[in-house]
């Protein structure tokens, strides 16, 4: 075929899956030859509201049929005003977050390399903190603080710069939580660097679905707080209401100094990608940080229909948590089996 033959060695998913998709609705995708299967791995978290969401294709449909502007660099549109001021009534004013919103160009790990440019540019500091078994992206500022030794074989070049921390449970309890980081960061003759930042994932995706329990991450802000790191927590893969709330972290309680949202964030598996951080750290100089597709419209606007239908209330939170009891609840009982 000609995915064999045309298509470049370095196509991974497809392999997995052999089957040729035509259609989709909701949790469900459709092979060419009609076969239905039930997408439990929804665009590895792209697709929070489901394929073709209904709310979301009415918008956009209505918007490309009215000749909205696609494509627009960063240039002000109604289609991004709409998502902006969306984006502060539902997600940021409700939580009390006083975020500045950034558009880096629509993939993951732009948003991560802006993160860290940016934490690099306040504290003045090269060094940031990652996580065994991270993952947050993969070029190269993002790769170095991922942990997979293929990826970052892949690189191709030293990934410098970035020191990796246990994870929680990473030691399975047997030393206290940031034992070995807190010593590192209070001995001069350590060899850490002081770092500009830490970056974590609440829970890793990619890394093979590890949770971070709350204590551990209110613990990490306490830290960072203590020794003059930014906090950055990539929620790429578990905002959007993946793990319930619109942002993962919430839970915890916790306020990061800067947060990466992409997956979900226009809701219809569309690219766009979002860094958001505290307004004292927007040093940036215009266009210091660009981008051709920073101003994806059509994905400001199924992100607004998105905001719109789903978090104007508790009910979306409401039901990912209940779905999660049912999952565990299901799997429990099928692993107790004999
Ligand atoms: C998927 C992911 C990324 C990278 O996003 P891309 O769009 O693939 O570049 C970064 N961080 C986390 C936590 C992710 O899950």
């Amino acid at each position: 075929s000609v995915f064999e033959s045309l298509e470049s060695e370095v196509r991974s998913y497809c392999r997995g899956w052999p089957a040729v998709f035509d259609h989709a609705q909701g949790s469900r995708l459709y092979t060419e030859d009609g076969r239905a299967y039930l997408d439990f791995f929804a665009g590895a978290g792209a697709l929070n509201y489901g394929h073709n969401n209904p709310a979301l294709k009415r918008a956009l449909l209505d918007y490309l049929a009215r000749d909205g502007v696609t494509h627009s660099l960063d240039m002000a549109t109604t289609a991004k005003r709409a998502f902006l001021e969306t984006f502060q009534t539902t997600v940021l004013r409700p939580r009390d977050l006083p975020y500045k919103v950034m558009f880096p160009g629509p993939t993951g790990t732009n948003a991560v390399e802006a993160a860290l440019k940016l934490a690099r540019k306040a504290k003045g500091r090269e060094a940031v903190v990652s996580f065994t078994n991270a993952f947050h992206g993969m070029s190269l500022g993002s790769l170095a603080v991922t942990g997979n030794a293929f990826k970052r074989a892949g690189a191709g070049i030293p990934l410098v710069h970035s020191t990796p921390m246990p994870f929680d449970h990473y030691l399975d309890g047997q030393v206290p939580d940031f034992l070995w980081f807190e010593r590192l960061l209070a001995d001069r003759g350590s060899g850490l660097d002081q770092p500009a930042a830490v970056i974590v994932e609440t829970v890793q995706g990619e890394g093979g679905i590890n949770v971070a329990r709350p204590e551990w991450l209110r613990a990490l802000a306490d830290l960072c707080h203590r020794h003059d790191m930014l906090l950055i927590v990539d929620d790429i893969q578990m905002g959007c209401g993946r793990t319930g709330p619109f942002f993962s972290f919430e839970e915890a309680g916790i306020v990061p100094d800067i947060v990466t949202l992409s997956k979900s964030i226009s809701g219809y598996g569309l690219p766009m990608a979002l860094t958001l951080f505290r307004p004292e750290l927007d040093l940036w100089e215009p266009g210091e940080h660009n981008g051709t597709f920073r101003g994806h419209n059509p994905a400001f606007i199924t992100a607004t229909a998105a905001l719109d239908t789903y978090w104007t209330d508790d009910q979306q939170e409401k039901h990912t948590l209940t779905r999660g009891e049912q999952v565990e609840e299901t799997l429990r009982a099928l692993t107790a089996q004999p």
